[in-house]
């Protein structure tokens, strides 16, 4: 545990409370109360990251799983995640751990970084729930990762406010960030979260660090022509180099929608091509998820299912065909 950053004091109807400022949920928190995300707690009139060192998973994964497909193909990343979460998503996959305090283990963050260098990974991947609301472990974790020569890579909802991030910003060097939905009435009744946050996040990030999204395809919320062309649009305006991976829904936790079908995701790929040069599937087989040249249609890398050879590449990111250059990091320093 230890006081959290980004918070005030104030007083509301003669009580003294707190205010969260790291991300627009804003928790106004009573003594002895959390936050949304669980993570931040009141106790005797200060704001504690209640998160801090807690962990609760642990993994060695594929990059792809992340997933990062720009991103050293192929390559290992240890993976850890704490609890909480702050969207409330009612078909999070992971809701044991991201809508509940979970049972977690606390590692000194010099702790957790000598424990992923015992790994052969290239960094650590902050992932499963939402890492932005660890925000004072991660900033001492990942300083000391970097140190390591490790890289710091976020999966992330991207809703944080834009004094955090920028705190945070100088030692991320990839993520993927869930662009849930282009409609703000989707983030605000469906999830209870913040579009505008997760818009600045993305165009932020975007400037300094690898960036990829993600959409999950939910049947009936997020998965019309309009929907979908309008996230394509969103995607394209960051540039035609924008990766995307529009993923299958699952019924989990409090939503029973039936699946996403297989004509949607299609249909979905085929509005996004016409606009942006890396699209991908996610959690559906059956397909070729390669990267393939945009300009000359080399096969860029040969992605089998989590097997991945980079074969059509020199000089870190030019094809070895064409010449053009492809979006993303692939040597190995
Ligand atoms: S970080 Fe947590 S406590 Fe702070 S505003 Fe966001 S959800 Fe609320």
């Amino acid at each position: 545990m230890k006081e959290a950053r980004y918070y005030k004091q104030i007083t509301k109807a003669g009580k003294e409370l707190l205010k969260c400022e790291i991300c627009p949920n804003y928790c106004v928190i009573a003594e002895d109360k959390v936050g949304i995300c669980l993570g931040r707690k009141n106790i005797k009139g200060k704001l504690y990251a209640i998160n801090y060192g807690e962990v609760v998973s642990i993994a060695m994964d594929p990059i792809e799983k992340k997933p990062l497909y720009h991103y050293f193909p192929g390559a290992p990343i240890f993976s850890v995640a704490t609890y909480g979460c702050n969207l409330q998503c009612p078909f999070c996959q992971n809701w044991e751990i991201s809508q509940e305090k979970a049972e977690s283990k606390f590692y000194k963050p010099d702790e957790l970084v000598e424990l992923a260098l015992k790994y052969p990974t290239i960094g650590i991947a902050y992932t499963f729930t939402e890492p932005l609301i660890w925000f004072e472990y991660l900033l001492e974790v990942m300083k000391i990762a970097r140190q390591e020569g490790l890289k710091n890579v976020l999966v992330t909802n991207g809703m944080i406010n834009p004094e955090p991030l920028n705190e945070l910003l100088p030692l991320i060097d990839a993520l993927n960030i869930d662009l849930k939905s282009i409609s703000e009435k989707f983030y605000k009744d469906f999830i209870k979260g913040d579009l505008k946050s997760v818009k600045h996040t993305i165009e932020t990030t975007k400037k300094t660090c690898h960036v990829e999204l993600t959409n999950l395809v939910i049947p009936t919320k997020n998965d019309s022509k309009q929907d979908i062309q309008g996230l394509v649009d969103y995607c394209a305006s960051l540039g035609r180099d924008t990766v995307l991976h529009f993923t299958r829904y699952f019924p989990y936790y409090k939503v029973d929608i039936p699946l996403t079908s297989e004509e949607t995701l299609k249909m979905a790929l085929e509005i996004a091509k016409e606009k942006l040069d890396y699209v991908y599937f996610g959690n559906i087989g059956g397909y070729d998820n390669s990267t393939y040249c945009p300009n000359c249609h080399n096969m860029i890398v040969n992605r089998g299912y989590f097997n991945t050879i980079v074969t059509g590449l020199k000089d870190n990111n030019i094809c070895n065909k064409c010449g053009n250059k492809i979006y993303g990091v692939y040597d190995k320093e």
